[in-house]
């Protein structure tokens, strides 16, 4: 048959066509032990009872009504959100390009709405923001550029955890900077708590905007529902997707009603946007996440994890040279190119997932335990020695 997917993709010759917890099933019947989890989508594994129930219950009644008319289930999704983090008020939308999209959206209004000229935003080297024409040009990655300009203009960039080159890089034009608490495309590369806490200071001395991009990191994925939370630093907007739909396509930004001041009818808007097929999956995925012992889970989980990975660089030296990352979002630095270690790993029934600086990611469901965690070891031991032969 002629494929007529659009050629942007180059997907691995396999049909999933089953989920169970932290197992995908092929069409042929072969199992794999999913620790790409999506790319950090399916927090709470493959069909999960309580995310089965809340979508179906709600597909009886109503799918789709419009950002016409209220909708419960998002002011309740807003609400949530807004108790659980720093921020006011929530914009629901589709995937995480638009929560970024949407962020930008807030710096530039916040400050058009005074009237001041500040429009322009800083983000890092390495960033990974989204494929929409917006942020691609805050990723500013040459890779996902190539052949698309011109980029938009309004974005600059630094080197990421250099404070000093982020200080002077600030210009009475600026008006926020945008950051991932731990670059995940980037290659699992963490901001360190002191730079996470200068940005805070710069954009408290310059009153402009802290944003961050938790797409990734959030939703429980570092141990702490929201990344921002290790380093104690608390930004003004933030964009959240992956995770918080546990497979459905949902994005968020979350916003302090200061930052969002300028976000008023008419400003911004999502036909799909926070409708109530969404929204009960997001209210499922935050009643499992936010449940007592639920994130001393992924705590638990990621250290033992993490330990484990590092016998499996103590014993292949020669193929994985360091593990870095927290909680549940964690990597293998590769020797070999990570390309061969993912597929090798796919081989014998591992998922994971390839990013900058050589790595390996590991993101399983939070939902993981200990006897799967023992089980990825197991392969990724048998995938090290088949590598050095
Ligand atoms: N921001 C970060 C940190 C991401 O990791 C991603 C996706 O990998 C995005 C934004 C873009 O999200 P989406 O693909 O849902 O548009």
């Amino acid at each position: 048959m002629t494929n007529s997917v659009m050629q942007t993709y180059a997907p691995a010759d396999v049909v999933f066509d089953k989920g169970e917890g932290v197992y995908l099933f092929a069409e042929n019947q072969k199992r794999y032990l999913d620790f790409g989890a999506g790319v950090a989508v399916t927090c709470l594994g493959h069909a999960h009872p309580h995310l089965v129930a809340a979508l179906t219950e709600q597909a009886k009644k109503l799918w789709h009504s419009s950002n016409l008319y209220k909708i419960k289930g998002q002011e309740r999704f807003a609400r949530r959100l807004a108790d659980h983090t720093f921020g006011d008020v929530v914009f629901s939308c589709n995937s995480g390009a638009e929560a970024n999209e949407c962020a930008i959206k807030i710096a530039r209004k916040h400050f058009a709405a005074k009237g001041s000229e500040r429009h322009r935003i800083l983000t890092f080297k390495g960033a990974f923001h989204g494929r929409t024409m917006a942020t691609l040009s805050a990723g500013k990655q040459a890779k996902h550029c190539e052949g698309f300009g011109p980029m938009l203009d309004g974005f600059d960039q630094v080197d990421y955890n250099d404070l000093e080159a982020a200080k002077a890089a600030i210009t009475d034009q600026t008006a926020a900077i945008l950051v991932e608490p731990i670059q995940g495309e980037g290659g699992l590369r963490p901001a360190e708590d002191a730079f996470l806490k200068g940005l805070r200071s710069i954009c408290d001395e310059a009153g402009i905007l802290l944003m961050f991009d938790e797409v990734q990191t959030g939703v429980g994925r570092t141990g702490k529902l929201f990344a921002y939370e290790h380093s104690g630093v608390t930004p003004d907007v933030m964009a959240l997707a992956k995770g918080i739909g546990g497979g459905f396509p949902v994005g968020a930004c979350i916003a302090t009603a200061d930052a969002a001041s300028g976000m008023l009818p008419g400003t911004h808007g999502s036909t799909f946007g926070g409708n109530p097929l969404a929204m009960s999956v997001t209210n499922a995925v935050l009643d499992v996440v936010t449940k007592e012992g639920f994130l001393d889970h992924v705590t638990k989980m990621g250290d033992l994890f993490k330990s484990r990975l590092q016998d499996v660089v103590a014993a292949h030296g020669n193929v994985v040279k360091g593990v870095r990352g927290k909680g549940l979002m964690l990597a293998l630095q590769c020797v070999v190119p990570n390309g061969e270690l993912v597929a090798k790993c796919f081989e014998n029934g591992l998922l994971a997932v390839p990013a900058g600086d050589n790595v390996m990611r590991l993101l399983p469901p939070l939902i993981v335990r200990e006897e799967h965690i023992e089980a990825a070891i197991a392969i990724l031991m048998r995938t090290c020695t088949e590598l050095s032969e």
